[in-house]
C-alpha cells in the first residue's frame, strides 16, 4: 500500500506515545556497573530525526547517558568502512546469538567465532580491528571521530563511568582472553578491551542517537550535517545486524512486536532505524531482565503502532510536509 505521512502526524504520534509511557513503572537501573545504578531513574527522552533533517525531541533529550552497547553499532560501521562488510563477516560474523550480551557460552558454542560485532565478544574483536593497529590513541580518535560524524556532534567521555566499568569488567576480561585463544583479537588484548570499555563509557543524548539512526536509515548520508559518513552499501549490512541481535535473547520478540530494527544499551538508550524514513531513539534507565530499557521499548513500540509502521508491512511510505 502507498501511504503519505505528514510531519504533523509524526509529531502527534510521538507526543501521544511519550505522554502514554511517561508514568510507566517497572524495570531497574543496571546495577553491575556502579555508576549506572545511581543515574536518576525518572529521566525519560524520545527523539526522532527525519531524513530531511527535522528533529523531534520530547523530554530529557539533552541528558548525557552512558551509550554502552549502542556504541557497538558505530564501531561495527567503522570496522566495515576500514575492512569492508565481507571482512567483518569473515573475521567476526553477522549472526544472532540468542543469548545475553556478555555470554561466554555463546563464544564457546560457536567454537572460535564471536558471531556478531553487536555482542560484547564481537565488539571487543571489532575494537581490535580498528586501524591504525597498535596505536591506542589514534584508534580512539578513529572510534570517537566516527561517532561524531554519525551524530553530527561529539560524544563526551564520562570519566566516572569509565572508572566504574574498568574496575568491574571481569567478565569482559574473560571474553577478551578467550577471543585471543581463538585468534579473534587482531591487536593487543588489553588495549582492545580498554577501547571497548571506553567507548561504552561515552556520554550521548537521545537526540544524538536519533541522528545516528537517521544516518543509517539514510544510506550513510547524515541528514543534519549533510555529509556522507559511510558508503551506501554498509547501511543494509549494519541494519541487518541490528535487526538480528539488537535486543540479544529478546530480539525476536522485539522485532515481532515493534517492527523496527533497534539496538539497546544498559545505560537505558535504544536506537532504532527505519530504512528510508527516520532514526528514533529513546532513553530511560530502568531495564528488563535482558538489559533493555523498559520505557524506551514501550515508547518506540507505541509510536510505531500509532502510525501503523513496520519494516515487514511492505507499505510504500512517503513523509510529506503538512
Ligand atoms: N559495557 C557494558 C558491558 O560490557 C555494555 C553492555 C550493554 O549495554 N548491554 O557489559
Amino acid at each position: 500500500m502507498e501511504k503519505n505521512l505528514t510531519i504533523s502526524q509524526i509529531k502527534n504520534a510521538a507526543n501521544e506515545a511519550y505522554q502514554e509511557v511517561k508514568n510507566l513503572t517497572g524495570g531497574k537501573n543496571a546495577n553491575y556497573i556502579p555508576y549506572l545504578a545511581n543515574v536518576d531513574s525518572n529521566l525519560f527522552g524520545l527523539s526522532i530525526t527525519l531524513l530531511d533533517g527535522t528533529c523531534i525531541n520530547l523530554g530529557d533529550t539533552e541528558f548525557k547517558f552512558g551509550i554502552e552497547s549502542v556504541s557497538k553499532v558505530p564501531t561495527a560501521i567503522l570496522a566495515m568502512i576500514q575492512h569492508t562488510p565481507e571482512g567483518v563477516l569473515e573475521k567476526i560474523g553477522a549472526d544472532a546469538t540468542g543469548l545475553p550480551f556478555n555470554s561466554i557460552f555463546a563464544l564457546l558454542l560457536e567454537n572460535d567465532h564471536p558471531s556478531t560485532p553487536l555482542v560484547n565478544a564481537g565488539a571487543i574483536s571489532a575494537c581490535s580491528m580498528i586501524a591504525p593497529q597498535g596505536d591506542s590513541e589514534d584508534k580512539w580518535k578513529a572510534i570517537t571521530g566516527n561517532i561524531t560524524a554519525l551524530c553530527a556532534s561529539a560524544p563526551v567521555l564520562i570519566d566516572e563511568l569509565y572508572e566504574s566499568e574498568t574496575a568491574t569488567n571481569f567478565n569482559n576480561h574473560s571474553i577478551a582472553w578467550l577471543l585471543k585463544n581463538y585468534d579473534r583479537i587482531y591487536d593487543d588484548v588489553d588495549m582492545s578491551l580498554d577501547l571497548y570499555t571506553r567507548q561504552c563509557s561515552l556520554g550521548i543524548t537521545s537526540s544524538q542517537l536519533a541522528i545516528m539512526g537517521a544516518t543509517i536509515a539514510n544510506g550513510g548520508f547524515n541528514p543534519v550535517s549533510k555529509l556522507q559518513v559511510f558508503d551506501k552499501e554498509i547501511a543494509p549490512k549494519i541494519t541487518s545486524m541490528i535487526a538480528s541481535v539488537g535486543f540479544y535473547q529478546h530480539t525476536g520478540d522485539w522485532l515481532f512486536t515493534s517492527g523496527i530494527p533497534a539496538k539497546t544499551g544498559v545505560g537505558g538508550g535504544v536506537m532504532g532505524v527505519m530504512p528510508g524514513l527516520f532514526g528514533i531513539a529513546a532513553f530511560a534507565p530502568p531495564l528488563d531482565d535482558a538489559g533493555n530499557s523498559v520505557k524506551a521499548q514501550a515508547v518506540i513500540k507505541s509510536f510505531m503502532n500509532k502510525l501503523d509502521l513496520g519494516i515487514f508491512k511492505g507499505d510504500k511510505i512517503k513523509i510529506v510536509a503538512d
